[in-house]
């Protein structure tokens, strides 16, 4: 897992890459920013490059070294990885590392400790964490992993070096889906669906019926202007109290005619989110008022879910109102 792997976060590889060449470290740093957009990589790929024997100080870990090797197959003993086990990061878990942190490496420059998901650490952990980092261990480097910094000890938070992960754009979610998922074709839809998090994506290919899920919403709605009432009023009662169905089936809708909005106002294809609905789109029988109009009824019936409307009613609503116009 060498820098030149990590795609769609250039700022912080060449922040890092820099910090390696001038020997600018910190002793820990706080990997921030939405999940699945490739910090444990990034993390990993950091640990690799610190400890490389050969490391090209231009750019990245040799791959070949015998830290590099062991790195890659996976028992480099000084590169550690705390993970949550079960919901949190117990407090037996800080103290087996600290046993680690403060032995002398076995033989590599750094010892690395990676903690995934650091806002799992529980109250306990997290006081015996910020001990060692009130006073770190020689050449040893913390890196705290998470979406969620706000729920860290403020304490923990002003001792560690922050570096800030950005959602990545939808070409590179639909390129490192091809590359891990090539069997899978709605990769270029999904990868939109997920909005700039691979691991959404990931997730989203597992569920499987999404796409699925989507087809069936779009066809009742392509529909909905010659369906008789008694067949729209039977379709939302199938929703009865499931708002998290409704609150998926109302954000399906939004992109939907959001998708109309965006292609009719700038005819760029590449904006369109329902790329496999671009010919249906393209000639869509909306006009831009009517779309106006229905994208203002959908925000509407997304606000009364937050408020605890009944969601079968919301439905109902929203529903009898595009018909009408
Ligand atoms: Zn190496």
């Amino acid at each position: 897992m060498a820098f030149k792997d990590i795609q769609g976060q250039d700022l912080v590889v060449q922040f890092l890459k820099n910090s390696i060449k001038n020997n600018y470290l910190s002793h820990a740093y706080l990997f921030i920013g939405p999940k699945g957009v490739g910090k444990e990589t990034t993390a990993l790929a950091f640990a690799q490059g610190l400890n490389c024997l050969e490391y090209d100080y231009l750019g990245d870990s040799c791959n070949k070294c015998i830290s590099c090797r062991k790195f890659l197959g996976g028992n480099q003993p000084d590169i550690n990885i705390i993970k949550p086990s079960g919901l949190s990061i117990k407090i037996d878990q800080i103290r087996e590392l600290k046993n680690k942190a403060f032995y002398k490496s076995y033989e590599s420059k750094y010892k690395v400790i990676i903690i995934d998901d650091a806002h799992l650490l529980t109250d306990q952990a997290s006081n015996s964490l910020l001990k060692i980092l009130e006073e770190p261990p020689q050449n040893t480097i913390f890196i705290l992993v998470t979406p969620e910094p706000q729920q860290l000890l403020e304490t923990i938070n002003s001792r560690c070096q922050q570096v800030n992960f950005n959602y990545l754009s939808d070409e590179i979610v639909s390129l490192i889906l091809r590359e891990k998922y090539p069997e899978y074709e709605q990769g270029a839809v999904i990868s939109k669906f997920a909005r700039g998090s691979v691991g959404e994506a990931i997730e989203m290919l597992n569920q499987g019926d999404v796409l699925e899920n989507r087809d069936n919403i779009l066809s009742f709605l392509n529909n909905l202007e010659d369906m008789s009432i008694e067949r729209l009023l039977a379709f939302a009662e199938k929703w009865d109290k499931d708002r998290e169905g409704v609150k998926s089936f109302l954000e399906i809708a939004q992109i939907w005619f959001r998708d109309h909005l965006v292609w009719k106002v700038t005819g760029e294809e590449m904006l369109v989110i329902n790329q496999d609905y671009l010919k249906q789109i393209k000639t869509g029988k909306y006009t831009l008022d009517r779309i106006n109009r229905i994208l203002q009824i959908l925000h509407s019936s997304s606000s009364a879910l937050k408020y605890n409307v009944n969601p079968r009613l919301i439905l109902e609503i929203m529903l009898l109102k595009i018909k009408k116009g």
